[in-house]
């Protein structure tokens, strides 16, 4: 079927894409650089170029025969598919230099608002959407493409570009007009077509085009529109039938395609197809006749995880996809995006931890380990298979793996332990003890992270201060904004959280089954990375997390301290999670830590306790009938965490997002007493969505955005407060900002809050 214009050789090795923000975070000193002025753009490039050199070096010299590229950003790959596409909102427009308004697009300017962000499907990681409208223009802008394909090409590598394809970079991009981006399907073929023809020319063997939508269920959901198979089948019959053009690798990844994608993409034309097999089965692979004649790109080595393959494992399942392809390249499942870059500078790792884990570096070797086993023998390898399976064997019989205090309460948990008194009753009891007013004020639980706490934490990190110099400093910081909170009014007091350097990783650092990497970052969006903490085993909680911190706050005022905990699904979605088990009993054992912690607390005398749960919806599956089961481990893992104390003792929650969609249900089931949520931005809608599941706890709607360091007036939040009162009685609601004050500055949090407690009062005779 291909013309002869395709004739590409097949290659044995590669992976899907790599991290480009440097081992070391380099691009992103050198991105904020010259976002300040300190670099100039030259500097930038060079930066960049030489990240790029050494991402396609390494991937030679780890014996790839194919090496991606065009997988470099310097913010994002779905910006850059938009600005190929010639699909970059036009308010962008206006700024004149290219660079520039690639970042302002990215970033925003003063006058210019950017383009929204969400996630990944179901990674970290968060890409930019692109706004299309009936107007849209779709035209080619090859040059970074082209140009990283040139580079490569230039050092000897066989460079492979990676484009996001056309039905995945309209699934994920948002209407402006209210007209179905995917609609316009067929106005972007031909700009994909001139794409092709643009790589053939350059000289391009094979060309990449990732569509992982296909994995999920956004397409066709419903009987209107067509299927994915449907949609997938036409677009590469189309796109194989260009005139000139590379062979075709079509990847997907974070999932299954299904028998039915994957056989109307193999009833086409192109040339190799991609499957993720650590997250998909190799049963579909086998379900589907017509990849006989395609080269199979295997995904076996875990692209989003750390854990190191088990590499007789894999080659066996590379073994059985043999008879079902044409010939089988050996591929991670998806871009090592996701993963840090290399395990050699965690020199704080003991063997056997180091022994069990695979970064990107890490990574790269089983690939070519495996596609050396699968092609030229086990027997070439041999050492290499020896090394890892000795490795791995400690995993199962280290003692922190598994603890068997903890396994036999895990076992032991009953429903009782999930429920707490009924609601009603419960929230009298709390108000007899508490005796709040009318519409409480409070916050989130984050007061401005200043420079003293930088500071102070960094002079630590390097032995500099000792932790009881540390300890007073923190100390310091609570007693100032238990002050504030007085001298404002508010009626809930936070402690501030100074001593957390991040909500996860607080509480990872305390618990036995947690390793915090030293340099493990992972990019989250543009320039900004987390260094998210690896459950390796069972979950241990040696000594109280927060009593102390908490207890002290609620020692320098009458009013009510609020507890600040993590809940134990956003704890699991932040970190690096065990495959050795299913999620839900990593999210029990969490759960049973937390639930110690809030015992602790009440019997310290804390009155409200808050668990946030901001990544609740962050872990829904890509498919919908993966969602119920869970969100039943989710709501069950934080009513495990909240459910073993005294009604008397308030449980507050705190969401992040108020478009609830498919959590909505979930979000009730939780049970706190008090759920705060984003809502400013959102106009109060989340309160008529709560209205008609019957939600009847207490609900605090973020009556400010704290994303802007823009100073709400009184008149807008009594606005937005009586607003809320339409939908919910006064004995109900409560008055919050949006989110955590962390990322903001003293002065605007004070001003802003002024403003919050006055309209309060305003607002409260008439409630
Ligand atoms: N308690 C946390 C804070 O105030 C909540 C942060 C979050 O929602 N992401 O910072
Ligand atoms: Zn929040």
């Amino acid at each position: 079927m291909s013309s002869d214009t395709t004739k590409a050789p097949d290659f044995t090795a590669t992976v899907g894409g790599t991290a480009r923000i440097g081992a070391n975070r380099e691009l992103k000193r050198a991105v904020e650089g010259y976002w300040k002025g300190q670099t100039d753009r030259s500097s930038l490039e060079a930066v960049a170029a030489s990240l790029r050199g050494e991402t396609s070096r390494q991937l030679r010299d780890a014996g790839f025969d194919s090496v991606p590229v065009n997988t470099f950003s310097y913010y994002d790959q779905m910006l850059d598919t938009a600005i190929m596409l010639g699909a970059l909102a036009p308010r962008f427009a206006a700024v004149e230099d290219d660079l520039d308004r690639y970042f302002a697009a990215a970033r925003g300017t003063a006058e210019l608002t950017p383009l929204e962000m969400t996630k990944w499907f179901d990674t970290n990681y968060h890409y930019l959407v692109p706004e299309l409208s009936a107007q849209t223009q779709f035209s080619l802008d090859a040059t970074k493409v082209l140009a990283e394909y040139a580079e490569a090409a230039n050092l000897g590598v066989a460079a492979r570009p990676v484009v996001i394809g056309p039905i995945t970079f309209l699934a994920l991009a948002k209407s402006t007009d209210d007209t179905d981006p995917l609609g316009r399907i067929d106005d972007l073929l031909p700009v994909y077509e001139e794409l092709l023809g643009a790589l053939a020319q350059a000289g391009a063997e094979w060309v990449q085009i990732d569509e992982p939508v296909l994995v999920t269920d956004i397409i066709g959901d419903d009987a209107e529109t067509s299927t994915a198979a449907e949609v997938a089948g036409s677009v590469y019959a189309r796109l194989s039938a260009a005139a000139q053009r590379p062979a075709l690798f079509v990847n997907t990844y974070f999932g299954d395609p299904g028998a039915d994608v994957l056989a109307a993409v193999a009833g086409t034309g192109v040339e190799a197809i991609g499957v993720d097999l650590v997250y998909g089965s190799a049963d579909t692979v086998a379900a589907v006749p017509a990849l006989a004649d395609k080269l199979l790109v295997a995904g076996v080595v875990n692209g989003r995880n750390i854990w190191r393959t088990d590499l007789d494992k894999a080659l066996a399942t590379l073994g059985t996809l043999l008879g079902s392809a044409r010939a089988v390249a050996v591929s991670t499942s998806c871009s090592t995006l996701h993963v840090p870059y290399s395990l050699a500078p965690e020199t704080e790792l003991d063997d056997n931890l180091r022994g069990w884990l695979a970064f990107a570096a890490e990574k790269f070797a089983e690939v070519a380990t495996l596609a050396a086993a699968l092609h030229r023998g086990r027997d070439t390898v041999a050492d290499a298979f020896e090394a890892s399976a000795a490795a791995l064997a400690t995993r199962a019989t280290d003692p922190r793996v598994h603890v068997d205090a903890v396994r036999e309460r895990l076992a032991a948990i009953t429903d009782d332990q999930l429920s707490r008194g009924e609601s009603a009753g419960r929230l009298a009891a709390q108000q007899d003890r508490l005796g709040l007013p009318l519409l409480p004020t409070t916050t989130i639980g984050s007061y401005p992270q200043t420079s003293a706490i930088r500071n102070a934490r960094a002079a630590l990190r390097k032995g500099e201060i000792d932790e009881a110099e540390y300890n007073s400093r923190m100390r310091a910081e609570i007693d100032a904004v238990i002050t504030l909170q007085e001298e404002l009014g508010l009626d809930v007091l936070v402690h501030g959280e100074p001593e957390r350097n991040d909500m996860v990783q607080y509480f990872a650092e305390q618990l036995d089954g947690f390793f915090a990497t030293q340099n493990g970052w992972v990019q989250s969006y543009g320039t900004r990375c987390v260094r998210p903490p690896i459950l390796f085993g069972d979950v241990v909680r040696q000594a109280p997390m927060t009593v102390d911190w908490i207890t002290y706050a609620q020692s320098k005022t009458e009013k009510p301290v609020k507890g600040m905990l993590t809940g134990p699904v956003t704890i699991l979605a932040w970190s690096f999670v065990r495959d050795d088990q299913p999620e839900k009993d990593s999210a029990n054992q969490i759960a049973l830590a937390i639930r110690d912690e809030t015992v602790d607390l009440e019997a310290a005398g804390i009155g409200i306790i808050q668990v946030d749960e901001p990544a609740l919806r962050e872990l829904l599956p890509l498919r919908d009938a993966d969602k119920p089961a869970y969100l039943r481990w989710a709501v069950d893992a934080f009513r495990l965490s909240t459910a073993g104390i005294e009604d008397t003792t308030q449980i507050h929650t705190h969401l992040c997002y108020s478009e609830f969609g498919e959590v909505i249900g979930a979000i009730a089931d939780l049970d706190a007493d008090v759920t705060s949520i984003e809502a400013a931005r959102s106009a109060m809608e989340v309160l008529d969505d709560l209205n008609a599941i019957g939600f009847a706890n207490g609900v605090g709607p973020g009556v400010y955005d704290i994303h802007s360091p823009r100073v709400p007036s009184t008149d807008e939040i009594t606005a937005s407060l009586q607003a809320a009162l339409k939908a919910v009685p006064a004995q109900r609601l409560w008055v919050n900002p949006d989110c955590g004050l962390k990322t903001r500055g003293n002065e605007e949090v004070t001003a802003s809050l002024r403003n919050l407690v006055e309209a309060a009062k305003a607002v409260r005779p008439a409630a």
